[in-house]
């Protein structure tokens, strides 16, 4: 059996008497960093023997794990926190030992997204994660423009010196919406700063971790009620054509991209 054990996000009281349990009987823990949890399992009284697993050495151990694995020994994943497999290392292992025919099993507990989704007052009826932005600029955008029409809330890992970057670029793509930005959560300093992104963009000098949940996009109109005409009238009243471009996208909340990709649909009809 391979456990998927989460461990706390900050606080230890969250550590389920579950995960002591199964970290005490298995045969090895793959930790992301095995300083970090060996400090975890001393303070738990758990001697269970560890192996790295992280992003650098993954296919070499993956394959020892996966060998002990099959010779009938038991292997639990951890991370540095909270659920592995969850912008951690661990869903590659769950892969390989599903194709191989190991059972997989969680072992749940803390986990900074859904903590900071269930506190931040926003919908939680339906949500998006979407992890960490990608680091460049351009692929950054992208990937904000392709979430600004999603009707759900959303929720982002973001790291400290990156936060503030993020958020004044967030509010360009976004728009004014509500936001929550979680902050050290189940820690000490835990706070909960809530308001528009563009208030929000201006916390200074960021620190500790921090989860962003923001709003969905609650004015998206699908682009099939008609942006064409809306841009068509745009252009009668005198814009050009780029304005007219950006005036329908503001319109309709989506990207330029978007609206310069149906105008080009319907002229090719
Ligand atoms: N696997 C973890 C989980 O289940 O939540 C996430 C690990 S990811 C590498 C680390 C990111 O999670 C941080 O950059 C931050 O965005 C968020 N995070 C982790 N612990 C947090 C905490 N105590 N308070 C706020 N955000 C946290």
């Amino acid at each position: 059996m391979l456990y998927l054990c989460a461990t706390p996000i900050g606080n230890l009281e969250d550590m389920t008497f579950r995960a002591i349990r199964i970290l005490r009987e298995v045969n090895l823990i793959a930790a992301e960093d095995t300083r970090r949890t060996r400090k975890l399992l001393t303070h738990f009284d758990i001697h269970t023997p560890l192996i790295r697993f992280d992003e650098n050495c993954k296919s070499i151990v993956a394959e020892k794990i996966l060998q002990r694995l099959q010779a009938g020994e038991s292997v639990a994943v951890v991370s540095d926190a909270g659920l592995p497999a969850i912008s951690d290392p661990g869903a590659d292992l769950v892969r390989f030992a599903i194709d191989s025919g190991i059972k997989v099993c969680p072992i749940p507990g803390a986990n900074a997204a859904l903590s900071a989704l269930i506190c931040s007052g926003l919908d939680t009826t339906k949500f998006l994660f979407a992890g960490f932005p990608p680091k460049t600029k351009k692929n950054r955008h992208e990937f904000l423009e392709k979430l600004s029409t999603i009707e759900t809330t959303i929720i982002f890992y973001e790291a400290p010196h990156r936060l503030k970057n993020f958020l004044s670029e967030l509010a360009e793509v976004f728009g004014e919406r509500q936001a929550v930005l979680a902050r050290e959560l189940t820690k000490v300093h835990e706070e909960f700063l809530r308001g528009n992104i563009s208030e929000l963009m201006n916390i200074d000098e960021p620190h500790g971790e921090f989860v962003v949940v923001v709003e969905g996009n609650k004015n998206f109109q699908p682009l099939e009620e008609n942006p064409l005409e809306f841009y068509e009238k745009l252009l009668e009243q005198g814009f050009d054509k780029k304005s007219a471009m950006r005036e329908t996208a503001k319109k309709f909340n989506v990207s330029r991209r978007e609206i310069y990709n149906t105008l080009i649909k319907e002229d090719a009809k």
